[in-house]
């Protein structure tokens, strides 16, 4: 076994790899960009070395300062975790040329899986089913035209080089096939450098069913059974499961049979997912199965398979790579019980799953697993650490087990409703509504089920009266006091200070809300609000609300939903007014990616100004009056958070 590795990657995949790594008594180097300095993944490290500034092309992407850093610290091999490097085939190959070991599979087997059409042309070889579709090389718009309509419409353009749900565009009809190539061309350009695509029949009432695989330097593969992750918006997995909700024998036998050719067929070593689309219009049927993509690594959803298989799958990677044989035969391979992985993001579902930064203040996970289930917290963040624009905006995976789906669904709703992040817009909502989903809780899911469904998933019912009194009774000052949790319970002081009525104002969201607190003689508070709210009574209340308080802002959690209350300072406010007509700032660090008007224009109200591109993903900033600029930043600067981008000159407004 090797007695030192370096990590060639951040957050929780980082943080993971380190946890298995430690028991097996092999040390960990970690690597970090500026962002990261004083990261969990860095904390939890026996060494860390600092790869450069924080943009993933400076740091993470640098395979060149990677292998130095693994050299300088004696790290005899690397472990790519997922994203970043981890299928980067050019990469193993300077990991290799280093004297070091990649841990994971060839640069050749990479190879053979890293795009798309070549990997369907591959599997078809291999006597694995292969969504019907065009592969081929040629890409005139006619002969992909006319290829669409051989298979049928609706049909599925992708790029070849594709991830991530980029550069894919379903079509329905021919007269819109020639456009959405088009912009399949052009994102997949942007994304990938390469403009390829490949034209696919639309699979009906699809899921997204993939097989854990692992092989070994001795021509050993195995399966470890499914995971279903239909569950998918953005064309990208939020929760995941195995097994796979209705899974029949036969399908399995068929698709873990398939995976298992597919693994041999390029002489597979390490991790590794072969994800299959499957046909669900009527039911599962074993010749309703295609072969999608191979995922060369191990996946962010691997803990379910951990979790139903009761294996580590970090440490195979370890031993295989380290020249041992697969710890298991397949028949040693079983299955028990049901796990659940939700993935916690920093996004606002109901503003179309729009990624969100911000500085986690407040972050608490359930202290015990809930009843009848395990539980695992798979996280790289910590309270008090940024979800940066520069990374993914994922703040942890909660995964869960029990003896089968409602027992695991249960107790993922449950977890979900003990958890508490305040500082940045969660998911946990919108997860716990997905949870509850009827379809989602029947097992009737398919890719397009958060889709149908979204409106009904991403609502927030507006706060209840008892939320918006904690908000103000926390606001009004009486949380003066320090480590004040409950403010139902801390009136003492409170009411000896202030004995008559205190105005305060909250902001929710667009709403302003005025509350009065008093308390009475006999110590007990009222607290006041305008409607559609009703005045709440201490006496009155249920139970104690949970809450969290961080600059300018009280958070409530009412079960997995967070109401943020922003507690304006007046004097704040009348600044912020003043300068909103004659400045624009940055609302979220970020790239200033093309600037359109210049120093003395003339512009119009609405008139786009720039792009900032934060997120990955482009802001039009507009002209929020007319006016004449007086500045505007440069193309290319990377600004912070609250950065002026845009000056209007002073105006006589006549
Ligand atoms: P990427 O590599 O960009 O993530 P994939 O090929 O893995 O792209 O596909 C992503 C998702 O798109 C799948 O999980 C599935 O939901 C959907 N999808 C892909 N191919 C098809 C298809 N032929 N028919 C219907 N849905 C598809």
């Amino acid at each position: 076994m090797f007695a030192k590795i370096l990590i060639a990657n951040r957050g929780e995949i980082a943080c993971r790899v380190i946890r298995t790594a430690r028991k097996m008594g092999v040390r960990c180097v970690a690597v970090y960009s500026d962002a990261d300095a004083k990261a969990m993944h860095v904390a939890m490290a026996d060494e860390a070395v600092h790869i450069g500034a924080s943009p993933v092309g400076e740091s993470y992407l640098r395979g060149d300062k990677i292998v130095a850093a693994a050299l300088a610290t004696g790290a005899q091999a690397i472990h790519p975790g997922y994203g970043f490097l981890s299928e980067n085939p050019d990469f193993v190959d300077q990991v290799t040329a280093a004297g070091l070991t990649f841990i994971g599979p060839s640069a050749a087997s990479i190879r053979a899986m890293g795009l798309k059409d070549a990997a369907k042309r591959l599997m078809e070889k291999a006597g694995v089913p292969v969504v019907p579709g065009y592969h081929g090389e040629a890409q005139e718009i006619v002969l992909l035209a006319s290829k669409a309509r051989e298979i049928g419409y609706p049909v599925l353009i992708k790029a070849r080089a594709g991830g991530g749900g980029k550069g894919m565009r379903r079509v329905e009809h021919p007269d819109d096939f020639s456009e959405a190539l088009s912009g399949a061309r052009r994102e997949a350009k942007a994304a990938f450098g390469d403009d390829r695509v490949l034209v696919e029949k639309y699979v009906d009432k699809p899921r997204h069913i993939e097989v854990q695989v692992f092989g070994d330097n001795f021509g050993n593969a195995v399966h470890l059974y499914e995971r279903d992750c239909s569950a998918q918006r953005r064309h990208q997995k939020v929760i995941e499961e195995a097994p796979a909700p209705g899974m029949t024998p036969a399908l399995r036998k068929a698709m873990t049979e398939a995976a298992v050719k597919a693994a041999k067929a390029i002489s597979y070593s390490g991790a590794g997912t072969i994800e299959f689309i499957v046909d669900a219009s009527q039911g599962l049927k074993a010749d309703r199965f295609w072969f999608m993509e191979m995922n060369t690594r191990l996946q962010v959803e691997h803990p379910v398979t951990e979790m139903v298989t009761g294996t580590d799958l970090v440490e195979w990677q370890l031993r295989v790579a380290a020249g041992e044989k697969l710890p298991k035969t397949q028949s040693e391979i079983t299955l028990s019980g049901h796990a659940i992985e939700a993935r916690i993001y920093a996004e606002d579902a109901a503003k179309g799953f729009l990624p969100a930064t911000g500085t986690l203040h407040h972050l608490k996970f359930p202290d015990a697993a809930p009843e009848g289930a395990t539980m695992r917290i798979e996280t790289g963040v910590r309270a008090g650490d940024a979800i940066s624009p520069f990374y993914d905006p994922m703040i942890a995976k909660l995964v869960v087990h029990g003896k089968d789906r409602p027992t695991a669904l249960a107790a993922l709703g449950s977890a979900l409703a003990q958890t508490e992040i305040a500082g940045s817009t969660v998911n946990t909502a919108f997860l716990a509504a997905l949870a509850a989903d009827r379809d989602f809780s029947a097992g009737d899911v398919d890719t397009g089920l958060i889709g149908r469904h979204q409106e009904a998933l991403t609502v927030v019912p507006p706060p209840s009266g008892e939320t918006v009194a904690a908000a103000a009774l926390a606001a009004s000052g009486a949380g003066a006091q320090a480590a004040f949790d409950d403010p139902w319970s801390s009136l003492a002081g409170y009411a000896h200070f202030h004995t008559v009525a205190r105005r305060t104002r909250l902001r929710h969201g667009e709403e302003d809300i005025l509350a009065r607190v008093s308390v009475r003689p006999d110590g007990r508070f009222e607290v006041a609000l305008d409607a559609p709210y009703e005045a709440v009574n201490s006496h009155d209340l249920r139970a104690v609300p949970r809450l969290a308080r961080w600059p300018g802002h009280i958070t409530v959690f009412e079960g997995a939903t967070s109401y943020n209350f922003a507690v304006p300072d007046p004097l704040a406010k009348a600044d912020e007014a003043a300068a909103a007509s004659d400045t624009l700032r940055a609302p979220m660090p970020g790239l200033v990616k093309l600037v359109r008007v210049g120093k003395g224009d003339a512009v119009t109200k609405g008139q786009p100004l720039l792009i900032l591109e934060a997120m990955k993903m482009e802001h039009t900033i507009a002209a929020p009056h007319d006016g004449v600029i007086a500045e505007i930043a440069v193309e290319g600067a990377q600004v912070s958070d609250g950065t002026v981008l845009v000056r209007f000159a002073e105006q006589d407004q006549g």
